[in-house]
């Protein structure tokens, strides 16, 4: 419970007279935390906080990871901007150790601005002061993690690729020759004499060929499961996985989801959804995919990425999983919500050219491989027309699937004997 004694050791309610203290020991909740746990999570409704013991770290998604952007330490406050901005919170705040807070609801909040006008001024030049502060964060962020070395037809490069753009881990991509050239001018010795793909991370570390598990370890993605056994267990992560994952944790189930690629599924491929519940101007589909893992996750999910479920074994009480790469789980419940695969081209040796050239599906990172060349997209439906325009493919040629038959299998020929198919 606030007092009005812990009130007045507050810098900023200094200003206060008794009446004053009084109101506000009225309307403030005193909030606990023990070190690790949450006092608001982004895109949460914000609320004003006045931190009166222990310290916060104020952590924000960038680049799909937490990133660190400033400490709150006793006497600090902060969520002031958001509630007068109208937006949700822009930022996680975790104890580091343990923590005592005032919170104030933000409409507590904006009628305590409305009784004292001094208030109102100090707290408004602090916010003026963030939000020039909080422009030079959106300008400087979000930077790249790391560097991806691989040639543009190389198909496990594409694999690597999609798996970071899915999981919106900002990164560059270099071609072998560009980087050779500009080791040879900067007279370091070259780093790309074993094989690509390789990826660079701006720390200095390497990783050669890596698989999605490992690249995902290094990127501090979640791949094992934090526990053996769980109430439900749902394989897939795309809209239906997430939503299962939202409902049955917010029940207070212990939950597992598992995905082999990324949140979002197919819909993290869409450049935009306009028929998603509560968006009324529509969400890009990777947004949907984060907000939907940040939910589940907050709700209290286990979430497991870069994993592959080989096996299911029903049992009595229990059905046990296994993934790829020798772990398993059990649960009482498993929900199947692995979604569906591409209809494939039938076009002899089609196969040999995926990832080179040739695409199910058009991420944006595609776009960039494929500038200047002539682009051919077979399909007629929503996804051939949003990867015409969200791609920005230059040379954007689009075929309805009905009527491209013999000439997609002339040009695709074409392109094949021009990579070397017999
Ligand atoms: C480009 C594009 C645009 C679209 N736009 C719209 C739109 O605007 N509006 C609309 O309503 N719909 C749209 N759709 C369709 C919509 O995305 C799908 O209906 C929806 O994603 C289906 O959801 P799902 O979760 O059932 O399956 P999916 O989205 O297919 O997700 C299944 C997930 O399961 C994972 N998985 C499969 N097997 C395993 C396994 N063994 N182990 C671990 N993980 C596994 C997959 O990696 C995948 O992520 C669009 C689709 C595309 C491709």
């Amino acid at each position: 419970m606030i007092t009005m004694d812990m009130l007045r050791s507050v810098a900023l309610f200094a200003a206060f007279d008794d009446e004053h203290y009084a109101r506000l020991a009225m309307r403030a909740a005193e909030v606990t935390l023990l070190p690790g746990e949450y006092l608001i999570y982004q895109g949460e409704a914000p609320a004003f906080f006045v931190i009166l013991a222990g310290k916060l770290a104020l952590t924000k998604r960038i680049g799909g990871r937490e990133q660190p952007i400033a400490t709150r330490t006793i006497g600090d406050y902060f969520g002031e901007v958001p509630i007068l901005l109208g937006v949700s919170s822009p930022v996680n705040a975790r104890a580091t150790e343990p923590v005592r807070v005032l919170r104030l609801g933000a409409d507590e909040f904006r009628a305590l601005l409305a009784d004292l006008p001094a208030f109102a001024r100090t707290v408004c030049e602090e916010m003026l002061r963030r939000v020039s502060g909080g422009q030079r964060i959106a300008i400087a962020a979000p930077t790249s993690l790391l560097t991806l070395v691989a040639d543009p037809w190389d198909p496990t490069a594409y694999r690597l690729r999609d798996f970071l753009a899915r999981n919106k881990v900002l990164f560059d991509w270099q071609p072998p020759d560009v980087v050779l050239r500009e080791d040879a001018s900067a007279a370091v010795h070259p780093s790309i004499s074993t094989p690509t793909p390789h990826i660079r991370f701006h720390d200095g570390t390497s990783l050669f060929t890596p698989t999605l598990r490992t690249l995902a370890e290094r990127l501090e993605l979640p791949t094992v499961p934090g526990a053996h056994e769980y109430d439900v267990a749902i394989v897939g992560g795309g809209p239906t996985g997430l939503s299962a994952a939202v409902y049955a944790a917010s029940e207070g189930l212990h939950t597992l989801m598992i995905e082999r690629v990324a949140p979002g599924g197919q819909a993290g491929t869409s450049s935009r959804i306009e028929n998603y519940l509560g968006f009324p101007t529509g969400i890009a589909g990777e947004d949907l995919g984060s907000r939907a893992w940040d939910q589940a996750v907050r709700l209290g999910a286990d979430i497991v990425l870069a994993r592959d479920v080989v096996a299911l074994t029903p049992g009595a009480a229990c059905h046990a999983i296994s993934l790829d790469g020798g772990d398993s789980v059990r649960a009482r419940t498993v929900l199947l919500a692995t979604g569906v695969d591409w209809r494939h081209l039938v076009v002899p040796n089609i196969d040999h050219f995926l990832g080179r050239g040739v695409y199910y599906g058009a991420a944006r990172t595609e776009a960039r491989a494929c500038r200047g060349a002539d682009v051919y997209l077979v399909g007629g439906g929503n996804s051939a027309g949003q990867a015409g325009t969200s791609s920005r493919i230059e040379n954007y040629l689009g075929f309805p699937a009905g009527i491209a038959g013999e000439e997609l299998g002339r040009r695709a020929s074409d392109q094949a004997v021009r990579l070397g198919a017999d």
